[in-house]
């Protein structure tokens, strides 16, 4: 029989088949899924793929998952848009968003990983499943184990946005809250994880959860018409999503399935919590943690598991990495929302703000066909936006007090443009 892939070491080699495993015994270096490209050929074709489920299975010839599973999430699959609204403003021609405030079952891109970590669990015998989250995995992963009996216990650091700690008990999962930080948290579930026999996914299941980001890759490149753009614009928490984006292309590549051609990956961090951006800044692999301090919690990941790799992946690309303050993501938020109708939350207003900051930097030129990644939904973080809007006065059902209302309003708006002037002055 072909064996289509399996674990091995990203530094040593060592391979350890098909197990729920994630660091070398050798090395303690990370391991990572490799598949035999070769018995992939005749099944990942554009032709078979186009054939697929309107979701991210239609990518399972390159997904590690077990030939029996029948898929129960329909994740992925998510609108790229062109953004040339945006673009305006930002000085860019040639701009999409790949949108997934919108991915299903739970409105961020840890859908995907879930789904394919998921995928694996009854297959390792898992009766329990769980992860260490900074939010969106938590309930990406409280929503598909409820869907496929499993019992969850998900820990999160306190800290965490009330809408996501909500979003998960709905679910039923157990959620754990704990007094500390995403790094903290971590290192307890590994502990767990290893006490228990429990899959974690983001632990021992992390080698295959890893894999699940490719299909946010794959998915760009067929929604272009199967080609490749010129920049990616990618948040980095753990630095995974970036480095498989860019796996998932040179997948397609040595397929056969897109023309290879040079493509820039630019990531993006809150400075409040950029050891990546940071590295990359100083031309080197060597990631110093960070004590995360920002609103954007999702991406606050102070000693990030493939920070090296991330860091490693945008030089060799020819890319960069920038990092913006919280302000900033607050405004950025404001103005996708503003021109495309993509209501984000924070880790996109870093995405955003940092492509606009690229595009004023002269690092992405204006008729480059770039690709921004948004990878969460604004619903899920409207605490960082209460000070920004302020509820109307009500009035009377009729005509003329709206008449009046409008009126009001735009001699305030216009003596507030007028004292706007006289600062700029
Ligand atoms: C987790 C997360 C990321 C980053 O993922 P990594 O693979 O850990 O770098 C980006 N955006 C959102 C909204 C996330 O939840
Ligand atoms: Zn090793």
């Amino acid at each position: 029989m072909t064996i289509a892939y399996e674990l091995r070491c990203r530094e040593c080699g060592k391979s350890y088949g098909i197990q729920p495993l994630s660091i070398c015994d050798d090395c303690f270096s990370p391991l990572e899924v490799s598949f035999d490209l070769d018995y992939a050929r005749t099944r990942f074709t554009r032709e078979a793929i186009s054939q697929g489920p309107l979701d991210m299975w239609r990518y399972r010839a390159l997904l590690p998952v077990p030939d029996s599973y029948v898929p129960q999430t329909p994740a992925g699959l998510t609108p790229l848009m062109s953004a040339p609204r945006l673009g305006a403003r930002i000085g860019a021609s040639n701009l999409y968003i790949k949108n997934d405030a919108v991915c299903l079952p739970t409105l961020s891109f840890k859908d995907r990983v879930v789904a394919v970590a998921l995928a694996n669990a009854k297959e390792f015998g898992f009766d329990t499943v769980g992860c260490s989250s900074t939010g969106n995995l938590a309930n990406a992963v409280a929503a598909q184990a409820a869907r496929q009996g499993l019992k969850t216990y998900i820990l999160v650091p306190a800290d965490l946005e009330p809408a996501k700690i909500l979003n998960t008990q709905v679910y039923g999962a157990t959620l754990v809250r704990i007094d500390g930080n995403y790094d903290h948290v971590n290192r307890l579930c590994s502990q767990i994880a290893d006490r228990y026999n429990w899959g974690f996914v983001n632990v021992n299941l992390r080698p295959y959860y890893a894999e699940g980001s490719k299909t946010f890759g794959f998915e760009i490149a067929e929604q272009l018409g199967w080609r490749l753009p010129d920049n990616i614009v990618c948040p980095m928490a753990g630095g995974s999503l970036i480095t498989k984006i860019r796996k998932a292309f040179s997948e397609l590549v040595a397929l056969g399935l897109v023309e290879d051609r040079p493509v820039k990956f630019f990531g993006a961090q809150a400075t409040g919590c950029s050891p990546i951006s940071t590295a990359v800044k100083n031309g080197s692999d060597i990631i110093e943690p960070q004590r995360p301090n920002t609103i954007a919690r999702s991406l606050a990941i102070g000693n990030p598991a493939d920070g090296p790799y991330a860091a490693r992946a945008i030089r060799a690309s020819g890319g960069w990495a920038e990092d913006v303050s919280d302000v900033e993501i607050v405004s950025a938020i404001q103005e996708l929302a503003e021109t495309e109708g993509v209501f984000t939350e924070t880790a996109g207003g870093v995405t955003t703000a940092v492509t606009a900051r690229l595009y004023a930097h002269g690092r992405i030129q204006r008729d480059e066909l770039t690709v921004t990644c948004i990878t969460g939904n604004g619903l899920k973080t409207t605490d960082c936006l209460q000070d920004s809007y302020e509820a109307s006065q009500a009035i009377r059902p009729r005509l003329a007090d709206f008449e009046n209302y409008v009126e009001e309003r735009n001699a305030v708006n216009q003596a507030l443009s007028l004292l706007g002037e006289s600062y700029a002055r």
